[in-house]
C-alpha cells in the first residue's frame, strides 16, 4: 500500500513524528529543517561580516549621503549639521577600518556640536549610533571632576559605553560617546588661572587623552578608581567622541571678532537681522578658546557643527514629520480606542509657540503635548460613540475642550 502520510520534503520526516510542518507552493518543510536553515543563514551572515572586517573596503562603509538620508527620517532640518557629521563619520570609519595608508596620520574626527537647548544635539548623536549599529553612551560634563575631587572621574564616560556594549570591550572600542554640557567646563576667566580650576580646566585636561586616543583603565563597577581593583582596559583610539553645548553668549565673541552688532554703531543695525543660527555658523576655534576652552581641548574636536535654532515652522515639522513624531504617536494611541485624532494646523502652531516661549526648543514639546492631551486621553475610553477628536487652537490654550465627533 502506498504511504500517503505527509513528509518533510527536505529530510523526509513524517508528520506522525509530531513536528510542525509549513507548506507553500507545493513544498512542505518541517520545523527542524526550518531551524537548521535559519542557523545556516545566520552563520553565512557572520561569515560575510567577518570577511568585511578582515578585508575592509570603502564599499562596506555607509556613504555620507546614506547617513544623511537615514538621519532625515528622524531629524528634521539641521541639513548642514547632518552633512558635516556624515562626512566626519565616514572619515572616522575609514580610519577605524585601517583603510588609510599608515604613513599618513589621519586626525581623529571628534565632533563638537553647538546649539541651544533642545535643538537636537543629543538626538542627532543617538540617531547616528543607531544607523551605524554601534554602542552609544551619554555623559554630562558637569558631573565630571579631576581625579581626587568629589564627582566622577572622566573614565566614567567610558564605563557607560562599556555597559552600553553589554560589557563587550571590543564593541565599546568602536562606539560613540556623547558628552553633553561641554560648555560648562569652560575656564571661568579669560586668562589661564594660576590656582587650579577644578570644575573646568582640570576636567578638560583630564578628557584630552581619552578624546585623542589612549589605553584607559576603567574601574569595573564605575565610580572612582581604586588602587586594588582590577581595571578594565579600553583603547579609545577608535571611539568617536561627540561633545555638545549651548555656549550661550558665544555669539558676542563672534560679533566682537567681526566688529559687528556691538554698541550703538548705526551700521550694526542691519546686523540685528542676523539670527543666532547665522552668527554661530561663523564660529571659529578662537571663539571657543576665548569662551574658556583650552586650545588643546579645541584641537581634539576638529569638526565644529553649529545647529540651527528651531523656529516655529521647524517645531511644527518636528511635531508631525518624523517616523516617530509626537502627533503620530498620539494618533496611534487613540486609534486603539477606535478614535481618529486630528490637530488643526493652528493648534500645532500654538504648541510650537508655547515651546518657543518656554525656551525649551523641541525638548519641551512632549510636556506641552502631554498637557494638551491628558484630559482627552482620560475621557475617550469612557466614550462609546466618539469616532474623531479634533484638537483646536483654543483647546491647546485651555480655553475650550477638544471637539469630539460621534458617529
Ligand atoms: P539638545 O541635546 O540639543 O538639548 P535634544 O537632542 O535632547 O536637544 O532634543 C530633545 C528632543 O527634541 C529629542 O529627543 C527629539 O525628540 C526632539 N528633537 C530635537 N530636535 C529635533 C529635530 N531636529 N528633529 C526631530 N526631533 C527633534
Amino acid at each position: 500500500m502506498a504511504d500517503t502520510e505527509q513528509k518533510c520534503q527536505f529530510c523526509g520526516a513524517k508528520k506522525s513524528t509530531g513536528r510542525r510542518f509549513i507548506g507553500g507552493g507545493g513544498v512542505i518543510i518541517c520545523q527542524d529543517c526550518i531551524k537548521s536553515s535559519y542557523d545556516i543563514l545566520l552563520r553565512l551572515d557572520q561569515l560575510d561580516k567577518k570577511r568585511n572586517d578582515d578585508f575592509p573596503s570603502v564599499k562596506n562603509l555607509k556613504k555620507p549621503s546614506e547617513i544623511v538620508s537615514f538621519l532625515d527620517q528622524y531629524v528634521v532640518g539641521q541639513d548642514r549639521a547632518k552633512r558635516s557629521i556624515a562626512v566626519a563619520v565616514y572619515n572616522h570609519y575609514k580610519r577605524v577600518r585601517n583603510l588609510v595608508d599608515p604613513d599618513v596620520d589621519i586626525e581623529k574626527s571628534n565632533i563638537l556640536m553647538i546649539g541651544p537647548t533642545g535643538s537636537g544635539k543629543t538626538y542627532l548623536a543617538r540617531s547616528l549610533a543607531k544607523i551605524l549599529g554601534v554602542p552609544f553612551a551619554i555623559s554630562d560634563a558637569t558631573t565630571l571632576t579631576e581625579s581626587g575631587y568629589v564627582g566622577e572621574d572622566v573614565e566614567s564616560v567610558l564605563f557607560r559605553l562599556i555597559k552600553a556594549a553589554d560589557n563587550d570591550i571590543q564593541k565599546a572600542q568602536k562606539g560613540i560617546v556623547y558628552i553633553d554640557e561641554i560648555d560648562k567646563i569652560a575656564r571661568k576667566g579669560e586668562n589661564p588661572s594660576i590656582t587650579r580650576d577644578v570644575s573646568g580646566e582640570g576636567v578638560q585636561a583630564a578628557l584630552l587623552k581619552i578624546l585623542e586616543g589612549t589605553v584607559a583603565y576603567v574601574p569595573p563597577k564605575g565610580g572612582r578608581k581604586h588602587p586594588e581593583a582590577t581595571m578594565l582596559e579600553i583603547d579609545t583610539s577608535n571611539i568617536l567622541f561627540i561633545c555638545g553645548g549651548a555656549f550661550s553668549g558665544i555669539e558676542k565673541n563672534i560679533a566682537g571678532r567681526n566688529n559687528k552688532a556691538i554698541g550703538f554703531d548705526p551700521a550694526a543695525e542691519e546686523n540685528k537681522e542676523e539670527t543666532l543660527s547665522e552668527q554661530l555658523r561663523e564660529l571659529t576655534p578662537q571663539d571657543l578658546i576665548k569662551y574658556g576652552m583650552t586650545p588643546e581641548f579645541v584641537g581634539r574636536l576638529p569638526v565644529i557643527v553649529a545647529l540651527d535654532e528651531l523656529d516655529e515652522d521647524a517645531l511644527v515639522r518636528i511635531l508631525t514629520e518624523p517616523r516617530n513624531s509626537l502627533v503620530k504617536q498620539y494618533q496611534r494611541l487613540l486609534l486603539l480606542d477606535g478614535v481618529k485624532l486630528e490637530f488643526e494646523p493652528e493648534a500645532l502652531r500654538e504648541i510650537a509657540r508655547i515651546a518657543i516661549r518656554k525656551k525649551t526648543g523641541a525638548r519641551g514639546l512632549r510636556a506641552i503635548m502631554e498637557a494638551v492631551m491628558e484630559d482627552t486621553m482620560y475621557r475617550i475610553p469612557d466614550e462609546d460613540n466618539v469616532k474623531k477628536c479634533i484638537i483646536t487652537k483654543a483647546a491647546v490654550q485651555g480655553e475650550e475642550k477638544p471637539v469630539f465627533i460621534t458617529g
